[in-house]
């Protein structure tokens, strides 16, 4: 007959084993495409062998020892949760993948910082266009690592949008609201071309002889890439030069945020003008709300410069 040690452990080791496969469950529940069931889970609790619900027992008493993982709801209309990370949330890379991915929970401060801005800046986006990219969770985290390099945010193609709140630059600033805004333009990209990287209609509005440097986008977070007008014409800043969906998630964070800017910059820089006109014409034929009138409401927002 096995020691009582030995019993405890391999007892331990079974129910760790049911709990990270429960978690499994759990995460693999959620739908990955766009087609949401809005059919409720069945769960029956007087259905379950003596063992499972010893498992749901156990489950639950660890669920009740964890951060609450819905952190608040963003708006009543849509049905995005915002969620704290654990850091068993990050994706699994897909087995061809070659690519790392990793966070930490965030600290309770940041959270209350970056909360109201989110919050501010959410209810300016459409509901029609919130639900139309299918986005369904957005992940505050703090060191926040893709490949082993810092970054500032990631819009996964599973419809979430991860934000690094463990960066120094979380406080009320312009940088920090078109931060929200290009990662949701990600989100939106995603949902209307099922990619972000191939977009021939804006490549043809650049130079001829242009060509997109992807070597750039690993120092995304070199202050020096973001300053507006640091970069060849047609470019908002050096980081626009490093793919075209970091060209057009940009333009977008920059016409919600600085709308007024980007009209009069577009008055002495043709390129700017037509993607301006393109970024337009792109959101409005997937979402008609984001019309004329939605980006006349967005520049009357008083918004610092900067
Ligand atoms: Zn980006």
């Amino acid at each position: 007959m096995p020691s009582k040690p030995f019993y405890l452990i391999t007892r331990g080791i079974l129910l760790a084993a049911l709990l990270v496969h429960g978690f499994t469950i759990f995460l693999e529940k959620y739908p990955t495409d766009h087609e949401r069931s809005d059919a409720a889970p069945t769960f029956d609790l007087a259905n379950l062998t003596p063992a499972q619900k010893q498992a749901w027992a156990a489950q639950q008493m660890w669920a009740a020892q964890q951060p609450p993982l819905v952190a608040f709801d963003l708006e009543a209309r849509d049905d995005v949760k915002i969620v704290l990370a654990t850091s068993e949330m990050a994706p699994k890379p897909k087995p061809a993948a070659n690519w790392s991915f990793t966070f930490e929970p965030p600290a309770s401060e940041s959270v209350a910082k970056f909360r109201p801005i989110l919050e501010d800046e959410w209810r300016h986006l459409p509901a029609s266009l919130v639900k139309k990219c299918g986005l369904r969770r957005i992940i505050l985290c703090s060191e926040l690592e893709f490949n082993g390099q810092n970054v500032g945010g990631f819009a996964s193609d599973n419809f979430d949008l991860y934000f690094n709140l463990s960066l120094s630059t979380i406080q009320d600033s312009p940088y920090v609201r078109r931060m929200i805004h290009h990662e949701f333009f990600h989100a939106v990209d995603f949902a209307i071309h099922g990619q972000v990287v191939v977009d021939p209609f804006w490549l043809r509005l650049n130079s001829e002889g242009f060509d997109y440097d992807w070597s750039i986008k690993p120092r995304h977070l070199d202050a020096s890439l973001g300053v507006p007008g640091n970069a060849p014409p047609g470019f908002i800043n050096r980081y626009c030069t490093s793919g075209v969906e970091e060209d057009k998630a940009e333009m977008f964070a920059y016409m919600v945020v600085n709308g007024k800017q980007m009209e009069q910059w577009g008055k002495t820089d043709a390129i700017i003008e037509a993607k301006r006109k393109q970024m337009m014409k792109i959101v409005e034929d997937f979402c008609p709300d984001m019309n004329d009138d939605f980006w006349a409401r967005m520049k009357q927002i008083p918004r610092q410069m900067g």
